[in-house]
């Protein structure tokens, strides 16, 4: 099992050059790679047995014509290569994807990924670690490496704000035994727009006040922003500003979807979910902004991991499963539902809360699949 762990680190102006030449040619040789597919693809689209028989260019291919891609770490140019293989199946898995875009400097995350190979990558003392060609940058420890685990690679990112990290990935041997919940040991989860999620107990997912504050000033800065004159030192001033505080509000509701996850995964033995396609929700419903905002699909890929640590399941649903339409006492569905329907009379007689209805017919759900009575 694998495990990441993210660190500030602090590169002296020679590490930071070598650190920004390496984003450049990982970007410049990922966009390289894929102009050569969409060459390929563009002639054989129609072909497809000639098509998969196409050979690709490699980071090495373009070395000799870029001499300069020598000087910058070889694995973070391979790791390009494996980033685009990814992003190609995907377009190949569901079209609807798109096909890989070209990385822009401004517009996309400037990281790169490399390996270690037989201590390449290791801790020198507790606020150094060392890393191929920069040798031994400062790190600031806030929490140990685990003592159990091999180092298995490592991302160096730079955020819009101008600060570095590092997320030291971590692979463990350990496997959990699993557990077999039973049925009040299990909870479903449904989906809300206003509150994060609604559970089978009634309990409700909400941020924090003070969440809610920062992402109020967020807004309030980037208006600013959006009025400041293009080019002028003043909005650069304030891109720095908006840019800091974006990243202060991404890292808190990061760190409360993290306790909650921690919660949720230790009061339970399985969580059921709905699958829901966060993208086509976003833009097929006015709810574009709280849907992004909430993180449900962070909250579900951290709880995935917790739950796998702990030898314990995250049971998915379908999403065409009516879990907001079904009433749990009769097994009527109410095909008239709206959105707007928070409260319903069912056939049967039974009033019916919308939301806890769902995430108990969603848990019931996901009763039968585990086969728990
Ligand atoms: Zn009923």
């Amino acid at each position: 099992m694998n495990k990441a762990y993210k660190y500030r680190i602090y590169p002296n102006k020679e590490q930071e050059e070598i650190i920004k030449k390496t984003f450049g040619c990982v970007r410049f040789v990922y966009n390289q790679m894929l102009a050569n597919r969409k060459e390929i693809y563009e002639k054989y689209e129609d072909d497809k047995q000639a098509l998969m028989e196409q050979k690709y260019l490699t980071p090495a291919n373009y070395k000799n014509e870029y001499p300069w891609l020598k000087d910058v770490d070889s694995l973070a140019l391979a790791n390009a290569q494996l980033n685009l293989n990814t992003a190609y199946r995907n377009f190949f898995r569901d079209k609807s994807v798109g096909f890989p875009k070209f990385k822009s400097k401004h517009r996309d995350k400037k990281s790169y990924t490399t390996n270690n190979q037989k201590g390449s990558i290791r801790l020198v003392d507790n606020s150094h670690i060392r890393l191929p060609k920069l040798k031994d940058i400062r790190i600031k420890l806030h929490r140990q490496l685990p003592q159990d685990a091999i180092i298995k690679s490592a991302t160096i990112s730079q955020t819009a704000s101008g600060k570095y990290y590092i997320s030291i990935l971590m692979e463990f041997d350990i496997e959990t035994d699993p557990v077999t919940p039973t049925k009040d040991t299990i909870l479903g989860i449904d989906y809300s727009s206003k509150e994060l999620y609604v559970d089978s107990e009634g309990n409700k997912g909400n941020y924090p006040k003070y969440y809610r504050k920062a992402e109020a000033r967020l807004k309030k800065e980037q208006r600013k922003l959006s009025k400041r004159k293009k080019g002028s030192k003043n909005r650069e001033k304030q891109r720095q500003k908006v840019a800091k505080l974006h990243e202060k509000v991404a890292n808190q509701r990061k760190e409360f979807l993290h306790k909650l996850s921690r919660q949720i995964t230790n009061a339970y033995e399985a969580i059921v979910i709905e699958d829901l396609n966060m993208r086509g929700m976003a833009q097929g419903l006015k709810l574009a902004k709280s849907t992004n905002d909430n993180g449900f699909g962070m909250l579900k890929t951290f709880l995935e991991y917790k739950l796998k640590e702990q030898g314990k399941q995250l049971v998915v649903i379908d999403k065409w499963y009516p879990s907001s339409k079904l009433c749990r006492f009769c097994g009527t569905v109410n095909s008239q539902l709206t959105l707007a329907d928070r409260v319903w009379t069912c056939s049967c007689g039974a009033v019916i809360d919308r939301d806890i209805n769902a995430a108990i017919n969603i848990k019931n759900e996901g009763c039968m699949i585990l086969g728990v009575a």
